[in-house]
């Protein structure tokens, strides 16, 4: 089977998928994310959220979003931050894209005073302004692997050999969406392609240029893909991905180059790319990170310094993560982004 086949079998299969059956995140589980390592996190976009609300003349009712909101921390934090805006948080319906049953339920916990909507899909959100966050959701989308070979393509496979997992390549085909890329590649180099995600972000696309809103979406990943980044994530260490199916989660680099071109492809405007650690600084992280540590001392003031540099630091999570914000075309970008040169 194919890379991405694999991959969503591993990451969503009903009884057996990694995200279907557990909670992975934190010391005790896999990998942490951003808004598990500080509140900062989600109160700096919540802000930028807002100040897009106002910049849109404050519509009401509109859909607070989220696309893989894991534990709900973030949406959480965002709610508390948007409190500060008059009139904001009474227009806001909660609205969860999730497809893991186990962390729906981790979300109605975390939100337990809310009433979020939960939907299967990107298309399932309700016909209103979006103000929408995805943090770590593309790179669990399934990518499909291509090998050069002279002028065509073999795909990266997984088959059985021996009763073990065991990576081979597909024959070698000449595929017409990959002939641009016969120009900046070689023998031998390696392509991703993320299948599902040009319908996700035509979708969220097509919302804001039709109904407003504005969507940020943060990830691992650059512009322009090149090469093999399929990893697997065990106990905050990577492993084979084909040792343990199901049990480690498995991501990918988002090319975030295909995210400008499918949001813009329908209609709505698109930032330029953002490092993680530039945009905080922007919106203003290090104002409240003084604020915060003023209540704090010992352990919990050291732990809260390494928080804000693991967020923002370029040798930590600034400058491998990155941002892209997509808002209607023709309106002020959110605060922190450069319109795209
Ligand atoms: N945003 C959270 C969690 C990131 S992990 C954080 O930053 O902590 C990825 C999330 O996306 C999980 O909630 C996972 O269950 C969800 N997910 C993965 N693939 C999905 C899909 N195809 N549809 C909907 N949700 C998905």
């Amino acid at each position: 089977m194919s890379i991405a086949d694999y991959m969503a079998e591993c990451l969503l299969h009903p009884a057996h998928g990694y995200y279907a059956t557990r909670d992975p995140f934190g010391a005790a589980g896999d990998f942490t994310t951003a808004p598990e390592i500080s509140q900062m996190f989600g109160e700096m976009l919540g802000l930028c959220l807002a100040q897009a609300w106002l910049d849109q003349g404050r519509p009401s009712p509109f859909a607070l979003a989220e696309i893989g909101p894991g534990r709900g921390t973030l949406i959480a934090d965002i709610l508390r931050a948007i409190r500060a805006v008059k009139g904001m948080a009474e227009a806001a319906e909660i609205h969860l894209v999730e497809a893991s049953p186990v962390l729906r339920a981790r979300q109605a916990e975390t939100l337990s005073g809310h009433r979020p909507v939960w939907h299967d899909r990107v298309e399932d959100l309700p016909d209103l302004p979006i103000f929408l966050v995805a943090n770590e959701f593309f790179d669990a989308l399934p990518i499909r692997q291509f090998e050069r070979r002279g002028a065509g393509w073999a795909e990266r496979q997984v088959g059985l050999s021996d009763g073990r997992l065991t990576p081979g390549l597909g024959p070698v085909t000449r595929y017409p969406a990959l002939a641009a890329r016969l120009d900046d590649t070689r023998p031998g180099d390696v392509v991703e392609t993320c299948p599902a995600l040009p319908a996700v972000a035509t979708e969220i696309g097509a919302r804001i240029a039709l109904l407003g809103g504005v969507a940020l979406i943060v990830d691992y990943g650059g512009w322009h893909s090149l090469g093999d980044t399929f990893q697997a994530l065990k106990a905050h260490k990577p492993v084979d991905p084909f040792a343990t199916p199901g049990e480690a989660d498995l991501t990918a680099h988002v090319d975030f180059e295909a995210l400008a071109a499918a949001l813009a492809g329908a209609g709505a405007g698109v930032t330029a790319m953002t490092p993680q650690g530039v945009l905080l600084e922007r919106l203003g992280i290090t104002a409240r990170a003084e604020v915060l540590a003023r209540k704090l001392s010992d352990a919990a003031l050291d732990s809260h310094i390494a928080a804000h540099r693991r967020l923002t630091h370029p040798s930590e999570m600034g400058q491998l993560f990155k941002v892209i914000a997509s808002y209607p075309r023709g309106g002020p970008p959110p605060p922190g982004f450069d319109p795209l040169p």
